[in-house]
């Protein structure tokens, strides 16, 4: 199994930090969202609009989406890995529950048979809840939900039931960033931590390279509203992440002009101090050998033009990756 953020491998080599998070006292969980109603879960997945795609179909009926998830969470693996950014893998790893199905349609996808074709197996909230209980008996660090845009709410049940029998660490929302407020909402209280995407911010690259041309204006959004909900990354003494939000961005080859576009309203948006990964690990998967000038790995230079940009712009907490 590929270690795999939405449409994107995350199999990180090493990573190195430019410049430190801070460490941070940590605000505390929202308390107000901690029992979510079970009708109010049901209520969304009646009429689903966790993503800005708002099929609104209902889920519960057995409808389909333009993401084909079901009525129940359909999970492809659960593992710790460790090849996450230092604050989130740590020397425990991080516990990882990658779910099926994608509401994103990435031509260069290297989980495709995940994300595009849903392999997996369905899994009812409890035994998802157990499978969180055994990560924590692993001693992750962290529970870390890959691709959870489509699961919000499944993952939302998990979480309330496994915190009833002990579950405590810090829950990781692994996202392509392509939210909806309405699912950031169910998520208050819930989740600590955000790794949402920043993929795009040309509506022409997003619809002709991941079928989503509401992509930036959701992303904007969504990022906006994760800020809001648990700020920046903040850690505790030990070094590890315990909440808030860090963006990350895969520098696709031959689009670097793209990756400065999405640095430069970043920074314009939330100032240098947003903790950020830039991602350089980009090859040829699922469409893109069919693709001309994606058929092609990102080349040193062009990752190089990426880390220059965040310097630019005096980002702060930012993680590279060795070439
Ligand atoms: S999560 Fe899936 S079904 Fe729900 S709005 Fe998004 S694409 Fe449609």
């Amino acid at each position: 199994m590929e270690r795999g953020g939405d449409c994107v491998e995350r199999n990180r080599s090493e990573r190195a930090k430019v410049a430190s998070v801070a460490e941070r006292k940590p605000p505390a969980r929202n308390p107000a969202a901690k029992n979510i109603p079970a009708t109010r879960i049901d209520a969304a997945l009646a009429s689903c609009r966790l993503c800005p795609r708002e099929c609104g179909v209902d889920r519960l009926a057995g409808e389909r989406g333009f993401c084909r998830a079901g009525a129940v969470a359909r999970v492809a693996a659960v593992s710790v890995h460790h090849g996450e950014e230092p604050p989130i893998s740590g020397t425990r790893g991080s516990g990882t529950v990658f779910f099926s199905h994608c509401n994103m349609a990435c031509r260069f996808c290297q989980n495709y048979p995940i994300s595009q074709m849903g392999n997996g197996r369905d899994m009812d909230a409890e035994t998802l809840a157990g499978e969180l209980m055994r990560l924590q008996a692993k001693g992750a660090h962290n529970v870390n939900f890959v691709t959870p845009t489509p699961h919000a709410t499944h993952l939302v049940e998990a979480v309330l039931r496994a915190r009833v029998r002990g579950f405590s660490i810090p829950v990781v929302y692994n996202t392509n960033g392509y939210d909806s407020l309405e699912a950031l909402e169910l998520l208050d209280g819930v989740v600590d931590i955000y790794l949402p995407d920043a993929k795009y911010r040309s509506v022409e690259l997003s619809s002709e390279l991941s079928g989503t041309p509401g992509y930036v204006t959701g992303n904007d959004a969504a990022i906006a509203a994760m800020v809001r909900q648990v700020g920046f990354l903040s850690e505790g003494k030990d070094g590890i992440a315990v909440r808030g939000v860090m963006v990350r961005h895969l520098v696709l080859p031959g689009r670097v002009g793209e990756t400065e576009a999405v640095l430069a309203r970043l920074a314009g948006t939330f100032g240098p101090d947003l903790p950020l990964s830039l991602m350089g690990q980009y090859f040829p998967a699922w469409k893109a050998p069919r693709m001309p000038g994606l058929d092609r790995k990102l080349t040193g230079r062009e990752y190089a033009r990426a880390v220059a940009a965040a310097e630019r712009l005096s980002f702060s907490n930012v993680f590279i990756q060795e070439q």
